[in-house]
């Protein structure tokens, strides 16, 4: 079992470099001091998979994705004062030793931190439950899928939630005739946190792409259970509600949750979020940070509240308090939060961009009276490019595009 630490210098470990990791990094990397910090940042995956285009990349080839939405970390990660002071360790955290600062991997390696953040997003539904392993192995899975929805000629989408409604729309951009079902347990589409109206406009949208929605509906768990998602019983299945579907395909596009299994209940929520205090410390634990979607906090979870809300809260309060540790000396106690300096999280907004395939998707900002977006602006937010062509300013990675 090998030891990473560096004894010369305090040791910011951050775990996960997904959206809101690497936004926290990019704050850090301007922030710190080189003399005297160093950072470790570890990731279960080689690569970032950008996640709010993974539905079109598992549909089809369009766009290149496989190319331009998967990049690798490496040294082009770390930029500005982390050039030459940090490292990254492709392997998952198993366990955190907060009695004894460390975190234990999954490649028998024990990592040492002076300050811990942990940014490790949401475990997805199967289709865009990508592996971790290696790049190769994420290929494989998103040709897989494309091989199912082109093999597929009936398929059944379960939960209408945000994933379900964007692969519906990414399915219809690629398989303009394949009859394609989103059954949906609640009233309406997406949850309550958005208006009536909205959903039922969202709904409308889908249905104009020959969509069928189903809401306050549900397939038995029995069914459920008896499917994997290409296995479907020749008979079928009949709803709640009493519809019957013939489908050929099932794909699960509910139940995202946050990924905290390496954590003890003790640190979580009845809902296994992480608790957190408006500093983004863990209560116990002053020298744990936590952000994005993993932490306990009464909002839709999403890549803008953690890359413009949370990180640079974060940021600022990680380097505040190196700042008072090595002030006060190690083993003094440290209250963060009594620091006038110090900065606090009381939330956002909410908002939302869905798309329904490249040219069309639907918006609401809770702002004023509430705004909605229509399918011509975020078409031209986010349906036609998701936000791949930002991404290289944010991983530092430039694909080749010449494949
Ligand atoms: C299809 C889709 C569309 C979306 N569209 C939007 C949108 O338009 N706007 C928006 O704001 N949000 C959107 N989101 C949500 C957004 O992607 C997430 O909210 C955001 O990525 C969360 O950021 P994060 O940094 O908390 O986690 P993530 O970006 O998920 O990153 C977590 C990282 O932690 C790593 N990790 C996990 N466990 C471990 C472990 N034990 N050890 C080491 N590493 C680990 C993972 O490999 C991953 O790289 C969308 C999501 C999906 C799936």
């Amino acid at each position: 079992m090998s030891k990473t630490t560096d004894i010369a210098k305090s040791t910011i470990v951050l775990v996960g470099a997904g959206l809101g990791g690497l936004a926290l990094l990019e704050k850090l990397s301007t922030s710190i001091n080189p003399d005297k910090h160093s950072l470790i940042l570890i990731d279960a995956r080689p690569a970032l998979m950008h996640l709010i285009s993974t539905l079109r990349l598992i549909v089809s080839d369009s766009d290149n994705l496989l190319e331009k939405a998967i990049h690798p970390y490496g040294t082009h990660t770390f930029r500005n004062k982390f050039v030459g002071n940090a490292s990254f360790i492709h392997a998952s955290v198993t366990e955190i030793k907060f009695g004894d600062s460390e975190l234990l991997l999954n490649n028998g390696q024990t990592v040492k931190y002076d300050v811990l953040v942990l940014a490790t997003g949401s475990v997805w539904p199967r289709p865009i439950a990508f592996p971790n392993e290696s790049r190769e192995a994420i290929i494989e899975h998103v040709k897989s899928r494309r091989a199912e929805f082109e093999k597929a000629t009936n398929i059944l989408l379960v939960g209408g939630g945000a994933v379900g409604i964007e692969l519906s729309g990414e399915l219809r951009d690629a398989f303009p005739t394949k009859p394609i079902t989103i059954i949906h347990r609640e009233r309406l589409l997406l949850n309550s946190t958005y208006p009536d109206k909205f959903r039922i406009r969202m709904q409308r949208q889908l249905e104009t792409r020959s969509i069928a929605v189903l809401t306050d509906d549900y397939i038995s768990d029995s069914d459920l259970a008896s499917v994997s998602e290409s296995q479907v019983p020749s008979a079928g299945f009949v709803s709640a509600r009493g519809t019957k579907l013939n489908p050929d395909l099932v794909v699960p596009t509910w139940g995202n949750r946050p990924n905290t299994s390496y954590l003890p209940s003790s640190v979580l929520s009845s809902s296994s979020r992480v608790k957190i205090l408006p500093t983004f410390q863990l209560p116990d634990h002053p020298n744990v940070f936590a952000f994005g979607d993993i932490i306990d906090w009464d909002e839709q979870h999403m890549a803008g509240k953690a890359v413009a809300f949370h990180a640079p809260k974060v940021a600022t309060n990680v380097m505040l308090y190196l700042n008072l540790v090595e002030s006060a000396g190690p083993d003094a106690k440290v209250d963060l939060s009594a620091s006038k300096k110090s900065v606090k999280y009381t939330g956002s907004f909410e908002g939302l961009a869905i798309t329904n395939g490249k040219a069309s998707g639907l918006g609401f900002l809770d702002v004023l009276w509430g705004i909605t977006l229509s399918g011509w602006v975020v078409s031209m937010i986010k349906s036609k490019g998701l936000f791949v062509s930002g991404l290289s300013k944010v991983t530092g990675y430039t694909p080749s595009t010449s494949k």
